[in-house]
């Protein structure tokens, strides 16, 4: 899945339950969770050859840029101080992906990073179809924002 569903459900899970006991590993199990629901992002097609690695980088980059502001619009704005358990569980609502990005982008895959790559693995399903791949990433941006605001 894109980075933005993957941050904001990881700081959701954070807003409802801020320890760190808690939200760490709910961050992570949204996470394993989200990738098996069939899904396009910019990692589809990197396998195949249809998507270059500099491009998807390049559209990764700038999804950051977007994932830091929404979550900034959708949590941080208003509170003078830093809701530091909002970015820690974003940052681990995408950490699976960061881990397997050495791998994916570099060809470089410390030991100890493979089991946790492999169990990531187990749970990914891609979709070239992007409509059917976006929609429940909409969906899950859209329920968040509204749960957020409720
Ligand atoms: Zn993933």
């Amino acid at each position: 899945m894109l980075s933005i569903p993957h941050a904001l459900t990881g700081a959701f899970v954070a807003s409802q339950f801020p320890t760190p006991a808690f939200y760490v590993p709910g961050a992570f199990a949204f996470h394993y969770l989200q990738d098996w629901i069939p899904h396009w992002d910019f990692g589809t097609g990197l396998s195949t050859g249809k998507r270059k690695k500099s491009t998807a980088i390049l559209l990764e980059l700038c999804e950051l840029v977007v994932t830091f502001g929404l979550i900034y619009w959708v949590f941080q704005r208003g509170h003078s101080e830093i809701q530091y358990h909002i970015w820690i569980g974003g940052l681990m609502g995408i950490m699976p992906d960061f881990i397997e990005a050495p791998r994916n982008f570099l060809k470089w895959e410390p030991f100890f990073l493979k089991p946790l790559n492999e169990f990531h693995g187990l749970f990914h399903n891609s979709t070239h179809n992007k409509f059917v791949g976006l929609l429940p990433q909409i969906l899950t941006v859209a329920v968040i924002i509204w749960l957020v605001n409720w």
